[in-house]
């Protein structure tokens, strides 16, 4: 649930043409989603979907190489009919993360309502409806909250912040078993590596051996790459994920201080 970059003015024309505003009229005339043929999920809408979350899911952030990609609404279509076709109610999720939130949208106060809005503005009535009902759900097209995820040597997330904690454990299960396996997994490559230069260097006390695996962890820690999140949190508490050997510990956090600013 990283902060993702969209044009919210840059509307894909496909959602804005003639049948999305038929489809839409309709839905607003029977006061529910009535469209049959999901008109949001067209393969336009898709592709930038795909290049705004660089192929991964806005929650869980796996990228979705050969797994199936969902156009997920941040406001579920059942309850806010008139955003089926909303850009910036559209975002790209696995299923796993898709079918947890479902139709679960909590929120602080009363939920909105239509409010006679016509088609043409339907695009980016989200910030609006933001501050009317505050959202309990991160939606990681406006909310930076990088800064507010944490992670145990495990590979379990958590948050201090009632949001954050709110869309990890009620909204999209993010420590779901499969999930906690694919970031433990990626941080055990990484302390086994370091773990056998460790043997070596109690022969050779020589620092530099560590420094490949260290600079090449550092660099991977980009936001186009599967469990961004996960990898900065690393880069940044290194420390946490070392605790079982204290040498190797210190070796560690100096080497991540020093090379993250190379
Ligand atoms: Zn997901």
């Amino acid at each position: 649930m990283i902060k993702v970059e969209k044009n919210f003015e840059d509307v894909p024309a496909i959602l804005k043409d003639k049948s999305r505003e038929e489809a839409f009229d309709k839905n607003i005339a029977a006061a529910s989603y009535c469209d049959d043929k999901n008109r949001y999920k067209v393969a336009s809408v898709l592709n930038r979907l795909k290049e705004i979350y660089h192929l991964k899911c806005a929650y869980c952030e796996q990228k979705l190489l050969d797994a199936p990609k969902h156009i997920e609404h941040y406001r579920p279509k059942d309850i806010y009919y008139w955003l089926a076709y909303s850009w910036d109610n559209l975002l790209l999720c696995c299923g796993s993360c898709n079918s947890s939130k479902g139709k679960k949208f909590a929120v602080k106060n009363t939920p909105v309502k239509y409010n006679d809005e016509p088609f043409s503005q339907i695009h980016d009535l989200g910030t609006k409806y933001d501050e009317i009902e505050k959202p309990m759900i991160i939606d990681p097209e406006k909310d930076d909250i990088l800064d507010f995820i944490a992670f145990d040597n495990n590979g379990k997330i958590s948050s201090n912040d009632e949001r954050v904690q709110h869309t990890i454990e009620k909204a999209c299960n993010l420590n779901r078993d499969e999930l906690v396996e694919l970031r433990l997994e990626m941080i055990t490559d990484f302390i086994n590596a370091m773990n056998e230069h460790y043997f070596y260097y109690l022969k050779y006390k020589d620092i530099s051996r560590f420094c490949p695996g260290v600079k090449a962890f550092i660099q991977s820690c980009r936001v186009e790459n599967e469990f961004y999140a996960f990898r900065y949190f690393v880069c940044n508490n290194i420390e946490i994920f070392f605790q079982d050997n204290k040498p190797l510990q210190t070796i560690m956090k100096r080497l991540f201080n020093t090379l993250k600013k190379a």
